[in-house]
């Protein structure tokens, strides 16, 4: 048995050892027999195709725990290859199972990629021609008046100049009169105004990934596919071998390792 397939055959006894359910269910049906070294292991009968990953593909191997870049074993993050500002508007045929693409990262490499990171993510934003905070925010420099009046009447009104306050009082004031509120006694006008938010998301607002992804989505191939979305992804992960130069990351993960989960 080469090495590979021995991965993948202590990959399947650990799982048949967790659901032992499944073990009976296994037996049952005589497509496996209790194994001959390990007392509550059972060996398969056949060969387990796996979710049709072949031998040698990074998905069968057994991994540590450990920092894909420098080992450590401590303060360990899962790292997105793919943002997840992208992935999530991803289709499911990607998002689903994107285990490839989440990698074990410590703090200090993950903090360190970030920066990088942070430049492509700019790059895509003059490329797809859409801001990291998305589009159709609604400014209200209005309400930001208005707000900010109220907050410094009930703040602390004593430490305010009379003129001054007569000032905020006229703006909250002529601001509750615009807004119709004229049965509100004045304290729950001051309150309502503190608590108004000057910038917000209008109906057609659009996040960054969200753009970026509909954008990559647009041009399908005869398998009903993007190929313009796998570039991206291989993009992802050409990015994250350039700049992090990972030494512990398996030689199985490469750039044009699956995306699809079928
Ligand atoms: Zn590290």
């Amino acid at each position: 048995m080469n090495q590979s397939r021995q991965h993948q055959y202590n990959y399947l006894f650990a799982l048949i050892i967790l659901f032992s359910k499944k073990a009976q269910w296994y037996m049952s049906r005589k497509l496996a027999n209790p194994h001959s070294s390990h007392a509550k292991a059972i060996q398969l009968t056949f060969e387990a195709k796996g979710q049709g990953h072949s031998a040698d593909d990074y998905m069968v191997e057994d991994r540590v725990n450990s920092c894909v870049s420098c080992d450590a074993r401590d303060g360990l993050t899962v790292h997105h290859v793919v943002p997840d500002m992208y992935r999530r508007w991803m289709p499911l045929v990607i998002k689903s199972k994107s285990s490839r693409d989440l990698l074990l990262l410590c703090k200090i490499c993950h903090d360190g990629y970030e920066g990088h990171a942070l430049k492509l993510k700019k790059q895509l934003v003059k490329k797809y021609d859409i801001a990291l905070e998305g589009k159709g925010w609604i400014q209200r420099p209005d309400y930001r008046a208005a707000r900010k009046a109220a907050a410094a009447l009930l703040r602390a009104p004593e430490k305010i100049p009379q003129s001054r306050i007569e000032e905020l009082t006229t703006t909250v004031d002529s601001f509750a009169k615009g807004e119709g509120w004229t049965d509100l006694k004045w304290t729950d006008i001051l309150s309502k105004c503190s608590e108004l938010k000057d910038t917000f998301q209008g109906p057609d607002f659009v996040e960054h990934g969200e753009c970026v992804v509909g954008q990559l989505m647009q041009n399908t191939n005869d398998r009903g596919r993007w190929p313009d979305l796998e570039e991206f992804v291989k993009q992802w992960r050409q990015h994250f071998l350039d700049h992090l130069k990972p030494k512990f990351l398996s030689s199985r993960w490469t750039v044009d390792g699956d995306i699809y989960t079928a």
